[in-house]
């Protein structure tokens, strides 16, 4: 019993949690993903599930579209895409994505930023707050900010090219003195090959109409909500592309250049 109860009163100790974060229903601290960040990076954009289906797992997350139509942003159970041209749109249920990881968000802690941060210096500040780096978090940060980079990628057509490839095609955006929410995750690296190890934020202004992959950001200030995850369920599709795609190659390399673009590359206001 030990074993179990320590775990659960050490991070409740260091979060200053109340208890009934370990009465939670179990699916509700679930991190629930369709397919893999590897098969995405090998190009498997093809529809491996509705929004409608994936959403009776969560109301928050991160992911993109068939043919890698844009960036997807689902806050409070509402889809978004983070078009190419620069549109934001809510999207119908019936719409089909290739990748997606989502969750019931339930802040189990939240703190204040301290202000002024770039991305980098917030990075490591949240990092030393989190209680453990072998669990999963979601993070959704409200804040106000002097500046946001963000990026999108066009839609593709089969024969579908590999992530990196489509990466040179992605366009960037900057907007200055926007209120918005960062959504994403932090995962542990053990997740290598499955999801993003460390950050991987995606942003949503206040207004909707901008929105985007998250590059970079100076953050004026802000409140951020960690929700411990604890759990995780992969759905390994069944399509051919999926059966057929080569997830033997470490992705690593091509993973890091596809999340993170150069601050150099002309953004598109
Ligand atoms: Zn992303």
């Amino acid at each position: 019993m030990r074993h179990s109860l320590l775990p659960t009163a050490l991070l409740c100790l260091s979060l200053n949690l109340p208890t009934a974060r370990a009465e939670q229903a179990p699916e509700r601290d679930t991190l629930f993903q369709l397919s893999t960040i590897d098969a995405l990076l090998a190009g498997v954009y093809q529809p491996l599930a509705t929004l409608d289906a994936v959403l009776t797992q969560g109301n928050f997350g991160l992911g993109t579209f068939v043919g890698l139509d844009g960036e997807l942003i689902l806050l409070d159970g509402i889809v978004y895409q983070a078009g190419a041209d620069g549109r934001v749109r809510i999207m119908p249920g019936e719409t089909a994505t290739p990748f997606i990881s989502l969750t019931w968000f339930e802040a189990d802690q939240s703190l204040p930023v301290p202000p002024n941060q770039d991305y980098a210096a917030f990075k490591d500040w949240l990092q030393a707050q989190l209680p453990s780096r072998n669990l999963t978090y979601a993070i959704q940060l409200k804040g106000q900010f002097a500046h946001v980079r963000y990026r999108s990628v066009p839609a593709q057509q089969p024969p579908y090219p590999p992530l990196k490839e489509v990466a040179k095609q992605q366009t960037f955006f900057e907007r200055d003195t926007i209120s918005g929410t960062l959504i994403g995750f932090w995962c542990p690296d053990y997740v290598t090959g499955l999801n993003v190890p460390g950050f991987h934020l995606h942003f949503l202004s206040d207004d909707r109409q901008s929105a985007g992959h998250l590059l970079n950001f100076q953050l004026t200030e802000g409140e951020v909500a960690l929700d411990l995850t604890d759990r995780w369920t992969v759905e390994m599709p069944e399509d051919p592309a999926f059966l057929a795609a080569d997830l033997d190659t470490d992705r690593s390399r091509a993973l890091h250049q596809v999340e993170q673009a150069p601050d150099s590359q002309k953004a598109q206001k």
